[in-house]
Protein backbone atom coordinates (compact mmCIF):
# COMPACT_ATOMS: atom_id res chain seq x y z
CA UNK A 1 0.00 0.00 0.00
CA UNK A 2 1.37 3.36 -0.93
CA UNK A 3 0.86 6.75 -0.96
CA UNK A 4 1.58 10.66 -1.23
CA UNK A 5 1.19 13.42 1.17
CA UNK A 6 2.26 16.56 1.45
CA UNK A 7 2.52 18.73 4.63
CA UNK A 8 1.86 22.49 4.64
CA UNK A 9 1.53 24.77 7.31
CA UNK A 10 3.39 28.37 8.38
CA UNK A 11 6.72 28.58 8.93
CA UNK A 12 8.20 27.48 12.17
CA UNK A 13 5.02 25.21 12.81
CA UNK A 14 7.58 22.00 13.22
CA UNK A 15 7.11 20.74 9.21
CA UNK A 16 11.04 19.69 9.06
CA UNK A 17 11.40 18.63 12.20
CA UNK A 18 8.18 16.17 11.40
CA UNK A 19 9.82 15.31 8.52
CA UNK A 20 13.09 14.92 10.60
CA UNK A 21 11.35 12.42 12.80
CA UNK A 22 9.39 10.38 10.43
CA UNK A 23 11.92 9.93 8.01
CA UNK A 24 14.67 9.99 10.61
CA UNK A 25 16.58 6.65 10.41
CA UNK A 26 14.41 5.15 7.51
CA UNK A 27 15.41 7.74 4.92
CA UNK A 28 15.47 7.52 0.99
CA UNK A 29 15.21 10.98 -0.26
CA UNK A 30 15.48 14.51 1.44
CA UNK A 31 15.96 18.07 -0.18
CA UNK A 32 15.94 21.22 1.67
CA UNK A 33 16.76 22.83 -1.44
CA UNK A 34 14.06 26.18 -1.84
CA UNK A 35 12.04 24.89 -4.98
CA UNK A 36 10.17 26.77 -7.98
CA UNK A 37 7.61 26.01 -9.97
CA UNK A 38 8.03 21.83 -9.44
CA UNK A 39 6.67 19.88 -6.64
CA UNK A 40 9.06 17.13 -5.01
CA UNK A 41 9.72 14.25 -2.79
CA UNK A 42 10.86 15.30 0.55
CA UNK A 43 11.15 11.67 1.76
CA UNK A 44 10.08 8.59 1.82
CA UNK A 45 8.73 6.57 4.50
CA UNK A 46 8.39 2.62 4.44
CA UNK A 47 7.80 -0.24 6.86
CA UNK A 48 6.33 -3.50 6.53
CA UNK A 49 2.59 -2.49 5.37
CA UNK A 50 2.97 0.65 3.81
CA UNK A 51 4.79 3.65 1.48
CA UNK A 52 4.17 7.27 2.22
CA UNK A 53 5.97 9.79 -0.30
CA UNK A 54 5.89 13.40 0.95
CA UNK A 55 5.71 16.19 -1.26
CA UNK A 56 6.57 19.50 -0.87
CA UNK A 57 3.97 22.15 -1.82
CA UNK A 58 6.13 24.98 -3.62
CA UNK A 59 4.27 28.20 -3.25
CA UNK A 60 2.39 27.88 0.26
CA UNK A 61 5.06 28.65 2.17
CA UNK A 62 5.27 31.95 1.70
CA UNK A 63 1.80 33.94 2.49
CA UNK A 64 2.84 36.78 2.98
CA UNK A 65 4.31 36.96 -0.77
CA UNK A 66 2.23 37.86 -3.45
CA UNK A 67 2.10 35.00 -6.00
CA UNK A 68 1.46 34.55 -9.61
CA UNK A 69 -1.46 32.69 -10.69
CA UNK A 70 0.72 30.17 -11.60
CA UNK A 71 2.16 29.17 -8.27
CA UNK A 72 -0.95 29.62 -6.63
CA UNK A 73 -2.12 26.66 -9.06
CA UNK A 74 0.81 24.92 -8.84
CA UNK A 75 0.07 24.60 -5.21
CA UNK A 76 -4.02 23.98 -5.91
CA UNK A 77 -3.30 20.83 -8.14
CA UNK A 78 -0.48 19.40 -5.64
CA UNK A 79 -3.04 19.53 -2.75
CA UNK A 80 -5.55 18.15 -5.46
CA UNK A 81 -3.38 14.92 -6.31
CA UNK A 82 -2.08 13.72 -2.79
CA UNK A 83 -4.08 11.13 -0.57
CA UNK A 84 -4.00 13.66 2.01
CA UNK A 85 -2.89 17.15 3.38
CA UNK A 86 -1.54 17.65 6.56
CA UNK A 87 -1.97 20.60 7.94
CA UNK A 88 0.13 21.66 10.61
CA UNK A 89 -0.45 24.23 13.53
CA UNK A 90 1.57 25.14 16.45
CA UNK A 91 -0.81 24.51 19.72
CA UNK A 92 1.24 27.21 21.45
CA UNK A 93 0.05 30.19 18.59
CA UNK A 94 -3.66 29.10 17.84
CA UNK A 95 -4.99 30.67 14.79
CA UNK A 96 -3.11 33.55 12.87
CA UNK A 97 -3.38 35.40 9.42
CA UNK A 98 -1.17 33.46 7.58
CA UNK A 99 -3.72 30.28 8.66
CA UNK A 100 -5.92 31.94 6.61
CA UNK A 101 -3.88 32.41 3.65
CA UNK A 102 -3.76 28.47 3.66
CA UNK A 103 -7.59 27.61 4.70
CA UNK A 104 -8.54 29.81 1.17
CA UNK A 105 -6.71 27.86 -0.72
CA UNK A 106 -7.86 24.55 0.75
CA UNK A 107 -11.53 25.27 0.26
CA UNK A 108 -10.95 24.56 -3.17
CA UNK A 109 -9.53 21.21 -2.18
CA UNK A 110 -11.63 18.14 -2.57
CA UNK A 111 -8.80 15.73 -0.44
CA UNK A 112 -9.09 14.85 3.08
CA UNK A 113 -7.14 17.38 5.18
CA UNK A 114 -5.80 16.69 8.48
CA UNK A 115 -5.61 18.90 10.99
CA UNK A 116 -2.16 18.32 12.81
CA UNK A 117 -1.62 20.29 16.02
CA UNK A 118 1.99 20.20 17.01
CA UNK A 119 4.18 21.16 19.86
CA UNK A 120 1.81 19.93 22.69
CA UNK A 121 4.90 19.36 24.77
CA UNK A 122 4.25 22.81 25.17
CA UNK A 123 0.77 23.48 26.30
CA UNK A 124 -1.23 22.55 28.62
CA UNK A 125 -4.10 19.72 27.63
CA UNK A 126 -6.47 22.28 28.65
CA UNK A 127 -5.50 24.64 26.04
CA UNK A 128 -6.54 21.89 23.15
CA UNK A 129 -9.98 21.58 23.06
CA UNK A 130 -10.84 25.76 22.46
CA UNK A 131 -7.72 25.30 19.84
CA UNK A 132 -9.86 22.42 17.95
CA UNK A 133 -13.16 24.24 18.16
CA UNK A 134 -11.56 27.04 16.44
CA UNK A 135 -10.34 25.35 13.19
CA UNK A 136 -13.21 23.20 13.66
CA UNK A 137 -15.18 26.63 12.43
CA UNK A 138 -13.00 27.66 10.00
CA UNK A 139 -12.39 24.08 7.99
CA UNK A 140 -14.18 19.92 7.71
CA UNK A 141 -11.10 18.00 8.54
CA UNK A 142 -11.35 14.80 8.21
CA UNK A 143 -9.09 13.97 11.12
CA UNK A 144 -7.70 16.65 14.10
CA UNK A 145 -4.45 15.21 15.76
CA UNK A 146 -2.25 16.56 18.05
CA UNK A 147 1.46 15.51 18.23
CA UNK A 148 4.81 16.61 19.41
CA UNK A 149 6.56 16.14 16.13
CA UNK A 150 9.76 16.91 18.49
CA UNK A 151 9.27 14.31 21.52
CA UNK A 152 7.43 12.05 18.94
CA UNK A 153 4.08 12.00 20.97
CA UNK A 154 1.37 10.82 18.41
CA UNK A 155 3.53 10.11 15.72
CA UNK A 156 3.14 7.10 15.52
CA UNK A 157 -0.38 7.32 15.67
CA UNK A 158 -0.79 9.38 12.89
CA UNK A 159 1.13 7.27 10.85
CA UNK A 160 -1.45 4.85 11.43
CA UNK A 161 -4.24 6.68 10.37
CA UNK A 162 -2.38 8.08 7.23
CA UNK A 163 -2.65 4.69 6.04
CA UNK A 164 -6.31 4.30 5.99
CA UNK A 165 -6.58 7.36 3.64
CA UNK A 166 -3.73 5.47 1.15
P1 LIG B 1 9.09 24.47 9.86
O1 LIG B 1 9.46 25.88 9.49
O2 LIG B 1 7.60 24.31 9.84
O3 LIG B 1 9.79 23.44 9.05
O4 LIG B 1 9.51 24.30 11.40
P2 LIG B 1 10.78 23.54 12.02
O5 LIG B 1 10.63 22.07 11.91
O6 LIG B 1 12.00 24.13 11.46
O7 LIG B 1 10.64 23.90 13.57
C1 LIG B 1 10.71 25.23 14.05
C2 LIG B 1 11.13 25.21 15.50
O8 LIG B 1 10.14 24.56 16.31
C3 LIG B 1 12.43 24.44 15.76
O9 LIG B 1 13.16 25.14 16.74
C4 LIG B 1 11.96 23.10 16.29
O10 LIG B 1 12.89 22.48 17.15
C5 LIG B 1 10.71 23.50 17.05
N1 LIG B 1 9.73 22.40 17.13
C6 LIG B 1 9.25 21.66 16.12
N2 LIG B 1 8.37 20.74 16.56
C7 LIG B 1 8.31 20.89 17.91
C8 LIG B 1 7.58 20.21 18.95
O11 LIG B 1 6.80 19.28 18.73
N3 LIG B 1 7.79 20.65 20.22
C9 LIG B 1 8.63 21.69 20.50
N4 LIG B 1 8.76 22.05 21.78
N5 LIG B 1 9.33 22.32 19.55
C10 LIG B 1 9.17 21.94 18.28
MG1 LIG C 1 11.04 23.72 7.35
Amino acid sequence: NSGFITIIGRPNVGKSTFMNHVIGQKIAIMSDKPQTTRNTIQGVYTDKDAQIVFIDTPGIHKPKHKLGDFMVKVAENTLNEVDAVLFMINAEEGYGKGDQYILDLLQRVHNPVFLIINKIDKVHPDQLLPLIDEYKDKYAFKEIIPISALEGNNVDHLIQVIKQYL
